[in-house]
């Protein structure tokens, strides 16, 4: 069996206390691996590696950095089957959307922050006969990065890569649902001739691991991607020792369908913002709002898809839902639809577990879910379920959709299907989110900020957001004339 290590000081090893836990593939609900059960000994270890590297890989000329960087891209490339494998084994989800979606976007993400770097310039501000000042972005030193399971290798890249971009030393824990592509890339790395100690991976559960993280006087930031409720707790003890913190948390989004959209493209990418990767993904469209001289149509045309939507174990290349992440969250999914039928929602398709044969039948497997009737305040519409389960509402008017839009403390993204430009910007200008999608779902341009409003966050990623996260600016002030104080 194999069995994971830390990443410590450029080196595979042991947690200190020489503690395993299972890691279950959920495809068969079997255990096929064992991650290291580390706790605050092993961030200790790592933080004073990452301390020692900071002052070498700070002061490297960014060009080099960069190189490294690239390096580590090009082998996750290389190794690309390896690691789509390793993802899909280790998380549920279709081989077909690893090897789309998740590895060429944490290749992606090193390639752009590499490069970014190069061409992250600073700020001066000229003061007409007076003087100049101009502002230096330093990195921070050593930050930490925790990252949820949902999206493993490429969530966490998209935080590691920034960090490590601006010169920071890194200490990061991947979930300890999905740790495997997290091990693959610490031997990526090291192949890649990462200096010992700039990038330190250290597997373990939240409550140890991540709260040793948290909690360090030496981690200057805290870069964390997670449930809502973790956030609040990171929160809380990272803000009154004053630590650099961006939080990317829960979300309940609005997929808004006006009448006048066209219904064709509206419908197959309401398929995709529903389900893909089981509905497990923070900008999923979980609550869908018809209007109502389209609800019948759009209702029918749906459900007729979402029944034919195969559910099938991870390698079926026609699958297109593999396993939820563990029998907990299967639980918890299943306790929502069981909640739904008690708040007085039809369920029109699915709403139950998928037992499929042979090896793989004791995985996790929930049929697409699409529930209607429910009122827009009830707990199924206002809480995260993260899984695939969609609710439909019709709406009459503007002003309706948008009240029941923005009800959830929530928000993180938003869709919007109308043929009518003006009413696209209008209801774009106030839907409650980070990010709004019209006409599309899920168009990434890495540039751009990313993250949520209200309970769905704290900052932003994605382009220079992040470098500036990950860089503390000094101003300095010139003075070049006789105008000045
Ligand atoms: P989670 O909050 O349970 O765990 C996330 C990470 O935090 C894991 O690595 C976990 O071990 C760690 N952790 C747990 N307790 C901790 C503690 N006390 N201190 C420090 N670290 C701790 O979230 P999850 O179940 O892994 O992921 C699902 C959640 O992530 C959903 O709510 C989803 O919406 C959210 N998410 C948000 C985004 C976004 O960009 N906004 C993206 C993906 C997922």
């Amino acid at each position: 069996m194999i069995k994971i290590k830390n990443y410590i000081n450029g080196e595979l090893i042991d947690p200190k206390n020489q503690h395993y836990i299972d890691n279950i593939d959920p495809s068969r609900g079997k255990v096929y691996s064992q991650i290291p059960s580390s706790d605050k000994e092993d961030v200790e270890i790592a933080v004073k590696a990452s301390e020692k590297a900071f002052e070498t890989w700070s002061n490297m000329p960014k060009e080099q950095r960069s190189d490294i960087m690239l390096k580590v891209a090009d082998l996750i490339e290389e190794r690309m089957d390896e690691f789509v494998i390793a993802e899909s084994l280790d998380n549920g989800k279709p081989i077909s959307l690893a090897k789309a979606v998740d590895i060429p976007r944490a290749v992606s993400n090193f390639k752009f922050f590499a490069t970014a770097i190069l061409h992250y310039a600073s700020e001066s501000h000229y003061m007409e006969g007076v003087g100049v000042n101009y502002t230096v972005r330093k990195p921070l030193g050593v930050v930490g990065c925790i990252s949820p399971w949902n999206l493993p290798l490429y969530l966490f890249t998209w935080k590691i890569a920034p960090a490590l971009a601006a010169g920071n030393c890194v200490v990061a824990k991947p979930s300890e649902i999905t740790p495997m592509t997290a091990f693959l890339l610490s031997k990526a790395c090291i192949d890649a001739g990462m200096p010992k100690g700039v990038l330190n991976i250290i597997h373990g559960l939240g409550q140890n691991v991540g709260d040793a993280i948290t909690r360090h006087p030496k981690i200057k930031a805290i870069s964390f991607t997670g449930g809502t409720q973790t956030g609040k707790t990171i929160a809380s003890i990272a803000a009154p020792m004053f630590k650099k913190l961006s939080l990317e948390l829960g979300g309940k989004n609005p997929n808004i369908i006006f009448a006048d959209c066209d219904f064709d493209k509206a419908l197959s990418t309401t398929l995709r913002s529903s389900f893909a990767n089981q509905g497990q993904i923070c900008l999923c469209g979980s609550r869908i709002f018809i209007e109502r001289p389209i609800y019948d149509k759009f209702k029918q045309a749906f459900v007729a898809k979402v029944n034919k939507t195969k559910v099938s174990y991870p390698t079926d290349p026609d699958a297109r839902l593999g396993a939820v992440v563990s029998k907990s969250h299967m639980e918890k999914i299943l306790s929502y639809i069981d909640l739904a039928k008690e708040e007085g929602g039809t369920i029109l398709s699915g709403g139950t577990q998928v037992f499929l044969e042979g090896e793989y039948e004791d995985g996790y497997y929930i049929r697409p879910t699409v529930i209607e009737g429910l009122d827009y305040k009830c707990r199924v519409n206002q809480e995260e379920i993260f899984g695939p389960v969609v609710t439909i509402t019709p709406f009459d008017t503007e002003e309706e959709v948008l009240m029941m839009a923005n009800s959830t403390q929530y928000g993180l993204s938003a869709t919007i299907w109308t043929e009518n430009l003006t009413k696209a910007h209008r209801v774009a200008d106030v839907v409650q989110a980070g990010i709004v999608w019209i006409n599309s779902w899920l168009v990434r341009d890495l540039r751009t900020p990313f993250g949520g409003v209200k309970a769905s966050g704290v900052g932003r990623e994605g382009g220079f957001e992040a470098l500036h996260f990950f860089t503390e600016p000094k101003n300095i002030f010139i003075k070049m004339g006789e105008r000045g104080h």
